[in-house]
């Protein structure tokens, strides 16, 4: 089978030709059929400190969905020619995390296309416990899409404290912002997106989900929150991109006891002006990854078309062309660049 491979520890990406893993006991073998780019996938490719401790070589991808091609030894629920979405993190169930419902955190857990061979392939073996059925009527597309909206429904549901009526400034206008504000909205919020010049096409995604945006490259954003609140400043600041500059945005935008939650992963360590977030008695809170149950929800939330997903999905390409998918994710010209194996 073809697969796009991180197989050195340098920029770049690989495309291999190489064997279809088989279904262990316990697992299901998973005919590819739509898998995302992500933010961190890009990470991986430019090979940032972040990613640093993966495993090479590996088969990349985490955000994927497909079709049972067979199932190992003891799977239970699902047959051959089911339609599947996958979790991407492998948990361990026993540690105290895990016990305690935060399988995200998990002290021993591996995650596909970083630990363990990903979806940017034609076939993937999957841990039965990590699968869903997608419901009829959802596209493969919108299925492997449930991944990064589990994420921002674990960020906003979970970890940020909105309420109907509070003013929420979500910086960054990539897929984890354009999801959070759709979530940030229907928890009530009023909803302010922020992008800069490169955005464009994501500008106009935002404008089809009815998400107000605003292009920090013209506007300054902490002068336009501060106009609309009289001085006061926005409740909560929802960083979705690892630029340094949306967080100093983020704590300089909130108001007294405002809440910034901060999800983009950064380049390197990041200046916060931490005399503000004393003074003004501001809540910085990291996010990361989905817990299992965000999962059921995040489906819940599409199948039921409360949250939009198929308008982020902008460029298709086979594995083959895994270079140039790459390039078009890096230039931000579209929003989400799928592989179709
Ligand atoms: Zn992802
Ligand atoms: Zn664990």
């Amino acid at each position: 089978m073809k697969a796009v491979v991180k197989a050195r520890p340098e920029p770049g990406v690989e495309v291999w030709e190489m064997d279809a893993p088989m279904a262990g006991p316990g697992e299901a073998l998973v005919r590819v059929r739509a898998a995302f780019i992500c933010g961190s996938d890009l990470g991986i490719y430019g090979f940032t400190p972040a990613y640093s401790d993966m495993t090479l070589p590996v088969v990349m991808g985490h955000e994927f969905s497909g079709v049972v091609e067979a199932v190992g030894e003891g799977v239970e629920g699902f047959a051959v020619g089911d339609r599947v979405l996958s979790r991407s993190v492998v948990s361990c169930g026993e540690c105290r995390f895990c016990v305690a419902g935060m399988d995200n955190l998990c002290e021993s857990s591996s995650l596909f296309g970083i630990h363990q061979d990903g979806g940017f392939a034609e076939y993937i073996s999957v841990p039965r416990g990590l699968l869903y059925p997608i419901p009829g009527g959802m596209s493969f597309e919108e299925a492997a899409l449930v991944e990064p909206l589990s994420n921002a429904v674990h960020f906003v549901n979970d970890l940020t404290p909105v309420e109907s009526g509070d003013l929420a400034v979500v910086l960054g206008i990539g897929p984890i912002g354009l999801f959070s504000a759709q979530l940030l909205r229907l928890a009530g919020a009023e909803v302010l997106v922020t992008g800069i010049s490169v955005d464009t096409e994501r500008f106009k995604i935002a404008g089809k989900l009815g998400l107000e945006a605003v292009n920090v490259d013209n506007v300054d954003p902490v002068e336009l929150v501060m106009e609309r609140t009289s001085g006061r400043g926005a409740d909560i600041a929802f960083v979705a991109v690892g630029a340094p500059s949306a967080v100093h945005q983020a704590v300089r935008l909130v108001r007294k006891r405002g809440h910034v939650t901060v999800v983009g992963i950064f380049p390197g360590d990041v200046d916060v002006p931490m005399t503000t977030v004393v003074r003004r008695e501001i809540t910085l809170a990291g996010a990361y990854d989905a817990r299992a149950s965000n999962f059921l929800e995040a489906v819940n939330l599409m199948e039921t078309g409360r949250i939009s997903a198929i308008e982020l999905a902008t460029h298709r390409f086979p594995l083959e062309e895994a270079e140039r998918a790459f390039e078009v994710a890096k230039s931000r010209k579209g929003c989400k660049v799928l592989f179709v194996p």
